[in-house]
């Protein structure tokens, strides 16, 4: 160092050490100022429920090696912070981190957060116990787990949730928008990821934020405000990260410090503003000030925002002010401007060329039916706890509740987290289910009176579906019998089939009252006894036993919300039997067409092509030609690409599609009887599947058994079927929307702006959660769907499902996995097998829908099946062997579900009705309905009933005052389109709830106890 550098080092050591720093104030009390640029300073976190690490990891703060993330540091430390200044304001969404902090919380910390929610510094907005994905989660789950998370926030805080903010989900649904959106009160929505090529034409015409109609029956009376960030939930261009570990240049105000940066960084704030102002209309701009698991030490960002606020409000160009998106949201209600409309929905979602997110509409298959399974059993436990009385102390089904909602997680259901993480899901929901399932038990002994001294418990299959039911395959040669009850959760009576795995066939079953029902025993195929074997060892550690000899099959009557029981026992003992299936083989060329079916409908198949060939509907008279195949994509491996791309969990980038066509000369093997006929195909060593034709249904069944997918060449494949059809599509089809409105796509084409097609096939993938159709002037082609897929109809006439993935690749969107699901017994893995069903059917034109609604009812609620032995010689104990929760004589509607039947904690029922069709769905079936709420609680007395806004949290006359009415360009007054008729308000005296098309009605019912005695009986009907 020469002398005079000394000398300077010397005069700074000493000017600082010299000059005191002082305590500075900065004014942070800036409100909107009219005529300038307002830019609303929002901070937030975004909590994933589970991604890289498990919910509870990232609540505790453990497994940091994968990602540094503590979410109980956020909540932490958020109260200081906002304590240490009155007008620094923070929004907390994720409800599922938000309650376990709470339970650990000091009623003195209790009493400081109240504070803060009630004066506004701190909101909860979104508000349900996770940010739920918007392609694979069926609507009543997006309702059951918001109502949990709003039902907590009005309990503890008597505040209900304005804002819907689902900031990263990946596209967004239209359902999320009227159902999730206006119908639970919120005035807005806020999202993140929109179509590149959309958000680029949105910015140019300043149409990030629009008026969102998502519903086409509801129209205005459910719109919301939806806006759409410019770029993504992070903070604007600039540099204005400020976690401890993040490099933004922070706000150095003390000039007698080194780098002194106060005017650069006002320009930087400024300058985004701005940027940010010419594409966005009226005076006010948001800042999402906040990332993924920020705010871990919040004084960091806090520090950094007060003096951003307190400098760029000194410089005057523009006016920054700590916010939320409600304040926004009134400001932007206040310009009066009018919006432009968006209806239908931002699927499917590209954040760049070829980058198409359809893949994760079908990723981890096995994980989103397993979701579908425990949302239909979680509705039918309810009903069941509701009949017999909720115990508060357990068991209950409360943790199934909080499995299922978080299940619902945009990382969850949507097959995006990392395996590790995916298993904790199934953990937690495998957890939940076995409580439930006691409930259910317990539940179904009180109703068919069982004496509990004398008779075991009522066991259920959850394995089923692997053939596997330990209760069905008793041995009944010595006399024992077994009693089947079916319990329907619908509405309406419903006649079904059950399927069971049996080990003799010298059985017979018989109803309630003695007569022999009609039953069909079907040869247990190999390729059932195989995935058996294997996945009963994988889950259980053990291998069963025996092999079941058949699978039991007989129809059975259930009235709605009841049960029927039935027997099985040995034939020569009570007479009847089972017929035998007759079973048939034909070897390619042997015989050129095989029919098969009952009554009216007739398949046809070809033995040379392995397929079927047509339909054929006597009654409707419809006859189509059927084509049905398996192909695969291979995954694109974009490594050496400049531009590197690969296909994976999120992004669904084929390079190329390849036939499967059916290997060999593996017979089709032709099962017939007076029930079901089934066709068995071995398309190669990997794929069978049976196609199913039922006496009294006009529908055809798949059942798909596709695995282990061969990666031995170092490809991922994604494996798909596709079901011709000859109908005249013209490039249009229909896909549901989490499972509820029907909306129409055009194959290449965007209703909001002109598509750049790069993507052919990703690029026209849709979710499908409910069923995709095709129609033509003259018919209608459906198929419905077991769980969340992924679809298209990329060929007219043509539907095509992605039935599974493997992958070796991740698609760098984070998760940095490869999707290689595997099935381990002890230490041997193979790629995961994945067993479903699809159904499909051809209606005469505007006459599908009837079928599409009330049978996609019956595959969301299947029957739940329990059994019960009874010893040989005993008289049978069931004192009730049948059971309607509702007025015997009573039916719901055709076109009415009832979604919840519940009792809360709080002793009231909840109960949530929904019209299934939409305007001019059905030429009947779109009328109003009309139900008797006294029927749905015979001997019961309801006292209060009060209609709720959907998630429960707040009455709806008060949500219908409270809500913002917005303007829409070109519509002049207000809801000048034509307006929803909506059922009126319920008539204390007739208790009757209409319903006008798509509308969901959620009433809490208060039901008198008028005595001891009654409280007692109540639920036995
Ligand atoms: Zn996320």
């Amino acid at each position: 160092m020469d002398l005079a550098k000394f000398l300077c080092w010397v005069v700074l050591v000493v000017g600082i050490s010299s000059v005191e720093s002082k305590y500075m104030v900065y004014n942070t009390s800036h409100s909107i100022v009219p005529g300038k640029l307002n830019v609303h300073v929002v901070p937030h976190s975004h909590d994933d429920v589970g991604w890289l690490k498990t919910v509870d990891q990232y609540y505790v703060g453990s497994n940091n090696s994968i990602q540094v993330a503590c979410v109980r540091n956020v909540l932490d430390s958020i109260v200081p912070a906002l304590l240490a200044d009155k007008n620094r304001k923070f929004i907390y969404v994720e409800q599922a981190f938000f309650q376990r902090w709470w339970n650990e919380q000091s009623e003195t910390i209790k009493g400081i957060v109240k504070e803060l929610i009630k004066s506004g510094q701190l909101e909860h907005i979104n508000g349900g116990m996770c940010m739920h994905d918007e392609a694979a989660p069926h609507y009543i789950d997006m309702i059951d787990q918001t109502t949990l998370g709003h039902r907590f926030i009005v309990r503890e805080f008597n505040v209900t949730p304005r804002i819907g903010w689902q900031i990263d989900p990946f596209g967004h649904s239209a359902v999320q928008a009227y159902l999730l959106g206006a119908e639970v009160g919120f005035d807005s929505v806020f999202f993140g990821r929109i179509d590149y090529q959309d958000r680029v034409k949105r910015k140019i015409e300043k149409s990030l934020e629009v008026i969102w109609r998502g519903s086409k029956s509801l129209g205005s009376s459910s719109q919301i405000f939806a806006g759409a960030f410019p770029k993504n939930y992070e903070p604007p261009p600039g540099g204005f990260y400020y976690e401890i570990t993040d490099d933004s240049p922070v706000v150095q105000d003390n000039p007698d410090l080194f780098d002194y940066n106060v005017q650069e960084r006002v320009n930087a704030f400024v300058a985004a503003a701005l940027d940010q102002a010419n594409i966005t209309r009226t005076n006010h701009i948001m800042f999402t000030m906040g990332t993924d698991f920020r705010y871990q030490y919040a004084h960091t960002w806090f520090r950094q925002m007060d003096k951003l606020l307190h400098y760029v409000n000194l410089d005057g160009r523009v006016n920054a002010l700590y916010s939320t998106p409600s304040i926004y949201t009134d400001a932007k209600h206040a310009a009066n401007e009018a919006w432009p409309l968006k209806t239908e929905d931002y699927f499917p979602y590209a954040d760049r060329i070829n980058a198409y997110w359809t893949g994760y509409f079908t990723s981890r298959p096995s994980l989103k039916r397993y979701v579908r399974v425990m949302s239909g059993y979680y509705l039918a436990a309810r009903q069941l706890e509701f009949f017999k009385g909720r115990s508060e102390k357990g068991p209950n089904t409360d943790s199934l509740a909080d499995a299922l909602a978080i299940a619902q997680h945009h990382d969850a259901v949507s097959g995006t987290s990392q395996q590790h993480v995916a298993n904790d899901y199934a953990k937690r929901l495998a957890i939940g289910y076995v409580e439930a399932e006691s409930v259910v038990a317990t539940s179904l002994a009180h109703l068919t009176k069982v004496d509990p001294a004398l008779n075991p418990t009522f066991q259920q299959c959850l394995l089923l579906n692997i053939s596997y039911c330990p209760a069905s395959e008793i041995n009944l040669s010595s006399g024992k019998s077994l009693t089947v009850l079916a319990y329907n959760p619908l509405g309406w009576k419903r006649v079904d089939i059950v399927r069971l795995p049996v080990v003799s066939g010298d059985i017979a079953v018989h109803d309630s009252e003695g007569h022999e029902v009609e039953s069909q025993l079907v040869p247990f195929t190999d390729e059932y006894a195989a995935l058996r074997n294997y996945h009963v060892e994988a889950y259980l550690g053990h291998s069963p036993i025996q092999v079941p000899k058949y699978w039991l099959v007989f129809p059975v009557t259930v009235p709605p919300l009841g049960f029927t029981t039935y027997t099985i026992s040995t034939a020569k003992k009570t007479g009847g039997h089972s017929s035998k299936s007759y079973v048939s083989r034909y070897q390619k060329g042997q015989q050129s067409i095989i029919d098969v079916g009952h009554e009216h409908l007739k398949l046809s198949f070809s033995s040379d092509q392995g397929t079927a060939i047509n339909y054929i509907n006597r009654r409707t008279s419809m006859t189509e030609p059927v084509k049905q195949t398996f192909s695969y994509y291979s995954a694109y491996n974009g490594t050496n690409d400049k531009e590197p791309q690969n296909s994976g969990a999120y992004v669904f980038r084929p390079n190329g599609s390849f036939p499967l066509n059916p290997e060999g000369q593996v017979p089709l093997t032709v099962v017939r009887g007076p029930l079901v006929d089934e066709v068995h195909q071995q398309i190669n060593p990997w794929i069978s599947q049976v196609t199913r034709v039922y006496k009294g249904k006009e529908h055809v069944e798949v059942e798909f058994i596709v695995g282990n997918i061969p990666i031995e060449d170092g490809v991922g494949k994604d494996v798909v079927t596709q079901i011709s059809s000859s109908l005249k599509s013209n490039r249009t089809f229909y896909t549901d929307s989490s499972g509820r409105d029907y909306i129409k796509r055009i194959r290449d084409y965007r209703s909001d702006w002109k598509l750049e097609v790069n993507q052919p096939v990703a690029g026209n993938y849709y979710p499908i959660n409910h069923g995709i159709y095709l129609q033509d002037s003259k018919k209608e082609f459906s198929v419905l769907v077991d769980r969340a897929f992924g679809g298209s109809s990329i060929v007219d006439g043509q539907v095509e499902l992605m039935l599974h993935r493997r992958g070796l690749l991740d698609d760098s969107r984070g998760v940095a996995e490869a999707l290689n699901e595997t099935v381990c017994v002890q230490d041997k893995c193979t790629g995961l097998t994945i067993q479903g069903k699809y159904y499909y059917r051809v209606d005469p034109y505007g006459e599908g829908a009837k079928w599409r609604r009330t049978f996609g009812q019956e595959i969301y609620s299947p029957l739940l099946l329990a059994f019960a032995q009874q010893d040989d010689g005993k008289p049978i104990n069931i004192g009730a062997a049948s059971f309607s929760g509702i007025d015997s004589s009573y039916s719901l509607p055709d076109n009415v579900a009832l979604l919840t039947l519940q009792e809360l904690d709080d002793g009231n029922v909840l109960l949530r009705l929904a019209h299934l069709y939409e305007v001019g769905e059905d030429k009947e079936l779109s009328g109003v309905a009309s139900v008797e709420l006294k029927k749905l609680f015979p001997g019961k007395k309801i006292g209060k009933v009060t209609e709720m806004s959907l998630s429960a949290n707040q009455e709806r006359s008060v949500m219908e005052k409270k809500r913002l009415v917005w303007k829409v360009e070109g519509e002049g007054s207000v809801g000048e389109e034509k307006k929803a008729k909506r059922g009126r308000g319920i008539d204390p005296r007739k208790l009757e709830m209409e319903l006008y098309p798509m509308e969901i009605r959620t009433v809490l019912i208060h039901l008198e106890r008028p005595s001891s005695h009654f409280h007692k009986y109540r639920f036995d009907a």
